[in-house]
């Protein structure tokens, strides 16, 4: 068994409200509070969030993410939030590359590397996601599509220790639909990327990070993901959303660690 401990991130997208945010926020840290040391966990909330749901958070064992940050350090860039403004809230994770904002928002493999350096001249640690969209994955372009993914966001990328990165394999035909790979092929996918971190960093660096499976990732499905030694935990959309659901991933993770 891998001794790295899995990591399970609730992506909120752009749902909630003010005091909806807070109280799911609240729920989830009082029945997270029994499962925190078999398991690292993560929530990302919108960004006008993010403080009042750190304040639920802080010291109750549950990290605070944002879903997203600028490639620029600060400036005229309207409607943009900076990594130095999410580190000056507190904020210690962030999501970057996610496919809603790649093919949803048009980002590119470059602007996603930019921002990955952003991220980590502020010191956040971040979520880096990949994923292919269904027709790569007829074309047969899987693999090949998640290392020039990873490739761009991560080749200048340097991290303090493997900890600091965690990395999300999400094919796009899978996220909110219901539709998830067979354990395999996600377990491939996983394996290929380990060894593109090998080739990036070392054996001794890659060994570290978590590699998670995400895409329509469900209490009824969990356990099967995680027990791939392949995968080390899940990034969770919908489901985030539901403390019964999230609370159950999260316990189907860290169980499957500790068993
Ligand atoms: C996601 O958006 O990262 C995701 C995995 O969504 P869902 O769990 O809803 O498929």
């Amino acid at each position: 068994m891998s001794t790295r401990i899995p990591f399970v991130g609730g992506n909120w997208k752009m749902n909630t409200n003010l005091v909806g945010g807070v109280e799911l926020a609240q729920a989830l840290v009082s029945q997270l509070a029994s499962i925190e040391s078999g398991c690292e966990i993560l929530i990302c909330p919108p960004f006008p969030y993010l403080q009042s749901v750190g304040q639920v958070l802080k010291g109750r064992g549950v990290l605070l993410g944002a879903q997203n940050c600028s490639d620029e350090p600060g400036g005229a860039f309207t409607g943009q939030v900076s990594a130095a403004m999410l580190a000056d809230l507190g904020v210690e994770w962030v999501i970057i590359g996610h496919s809603e904002c790649r093919h949803g928002l048009g980002e590119s493999n470059e602007l996603i590397g930019r921002k990955v350096l952003q991220a980590r001249a502020e010191g956040l640690k971040t979520v880096v996601c990949c994923g292919e969209t269904e027709e790569d994955r007829h074309a047969g372009r899987t693999h090949e599509i998640i290392e020039n993914q990873l490739r761009a966001a991560l080749v200048k990328a340097t991290f303090d220790r493997s900890e600091s990165l965690v990395v999300a394999y999400e094919p796009v035909w899978a996220i909110g639909t219901g539709m998830t790979p067979s354990i395999d092929d996600a377990e491939n996918v996983n394996r290929t990327i380990r060894s593109l971190l090998v080739s990036l960093y070392d054996s001794q660096f890659a060994s570290g990070v978590r590699v998670l499976y995400g895409g329509s990732m469900k209490p009824g499905n969990a356990a099967s993901f995680i027990a791939s030694p392949e995968i080390d935990g899940g990034l969770i959309g919908g489901a985030s959303l539901s403390t019964d659901d999230f609370v159950a991933i999260c316990r189907a993770v860290a169980g499957a660690s500790q068993g």
